[in-house]
């Protein structure tokens, strides 16, 4: 944890204040919805109202401070002079406070989110047992019916496997999209009812020790309409290939373009229409990101989500996604060893 403060302080141009909890976490281990740091080069202090007070003291490297309940406007008045903040996670309201005490304000971004994109030992220790665990709830959702459950029914029995194996909670509301529904990338698994000769996009993942999981796959019931079989076919040649590419100093727009000019140059032209990637970590949606309007360049410890999409409206939808640690040299550690060929459920 003080490598990554060291870190930070080696980045800043004047103390910076975190406010985002999530940075709070990374930074110091404490896990609190009311706590607000501010990092200088010599010193650092957290500063949370009572009710973490006990916990705030524990943490190591740090000065505690306890606030009133309002942590912002009670710094507001106790600080003065230049400070850096989050700018994304700062809300207007908060910028105000801020301000009506006279603190020189900088807007910042991207600080703590930098660091948090190359995962160390510990946190890529969590990450491959919550991948691990996915890949084990998929495994035992494939020997269940689907035809005659509806989307929501599936969802919920994945969410029960999270949890018989072991998992602290779902990283986001799984998706299972059935038919028509699965040809919209970020679909609600509803009340449609699966049925026979239909894709079903299965996207879920979980949290262990504060980090996610991110894994897709997508089912068949027989008998499916060749052109979702071909079309499966290609997006899981785009995935292997841009997979194969994940390497550092690889940019995320060149990894991006390998599954995109694949898809682009046959039949499926036009329907891939979101982003091939983003990191996991302690959220589900971070940095680095592989797509077309990427600037990042991969570097050894991101882990990212590969997972190219072909969406027919109307007629079905695929999409495959794995979590890969970058590598020095290709290809990444694959984290979601769950089969990508085809499974076909009743
Ligand atoms: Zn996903
Ligand atoms: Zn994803």
């Amino acid at each position: 944890m003080r490598d990554r403060v060291a870190r930070l302080q080696a980045s800043l141009e004047e103390p910076l204040l975190v406010t985002s909890p999530v940075s709070v976490r990374y930074l110091t281990g404490f896990d609190s919805s009311n706590a607000t740091m501010v990092v200088e080069p010599e010193r650092v202090r957290l500063f949370s109202d009572f009710r973490y007070a006990e916990a705030g003291r524990a943490v190591e490297g740090v000065e505690f401070v306890e606030t009133k309940r309002a942590v912002l406007q009670d710094l507001a008045e106790q600080l003065s002079g230049r400070l850096g903040f989050e700018s994304a996670a700062t809300t207007y309201a908060d910028y105000e406070t801020l301000r009506a005490g006279g603190i020189d304000l900088v807007a910042r971004s991207g600080l703590v989110e930098v660091l948090r994109a190359v995962k160390d030992d510990a946190e890529l220790d969590a990450i491959r047992r919550a991948s691990a665990l996915t890949s084990e709830a998929y495994a035992r959702l494939a020997e269940e019916r689907f035809v005659g459950r509806t989307e929501r029914d599936v969802a919920w029995r994945m969410r029960e496997l999270f949890h018989e194996l072991g998992a602290d909670e779902v990283a986001f509301p799984t998706i299972v999209a059935a038919g028509a529904n699965s040809a919209r990338p970020h679909a609600h698994a509803g009340e449609r009812t699966i049925e026979r000769g239909q894709t079903i996009v299965v996207d879920a993942g979980c949290s262990l020790d504060g980090y996610c999981s991110d894994c897709t796959r997508t089912f068949a019931t027989a008998p499916l309409p060749p052109e979702l079989e071909d079309a499966y076919s290609v997006c899981l040649q785009a995935q292997r290939q841009s997979l194969q590419e994940v390497r550092a100093g690889a940019s995320g727009r060149d990894v991006d373009a390998i599954a995109r000019e694949l898809i682009e140059a046959g039949p499926y032209a036009g329907t891939f229409g979101h982003g091939l990637g983003h990191g996991v970590g302690l959220e589900v949606h971070e940095a680095p990101r592989l797509a077309t309007t990427s600037n990042d360049v991969l570097e050894v410890g991101n882990v990212v989500s590969v997972e190219p999409g072909i969406y027919l409206e109307g007629r079905g939808g695929i999409r495959i996604e794995d979590l890969v640690v970058v590598r020095e040299d290709g290809p990444p550690e694959v984290l979601t060893p769950f089969t990508k060929e085809l499974v076909s459920v009743d």
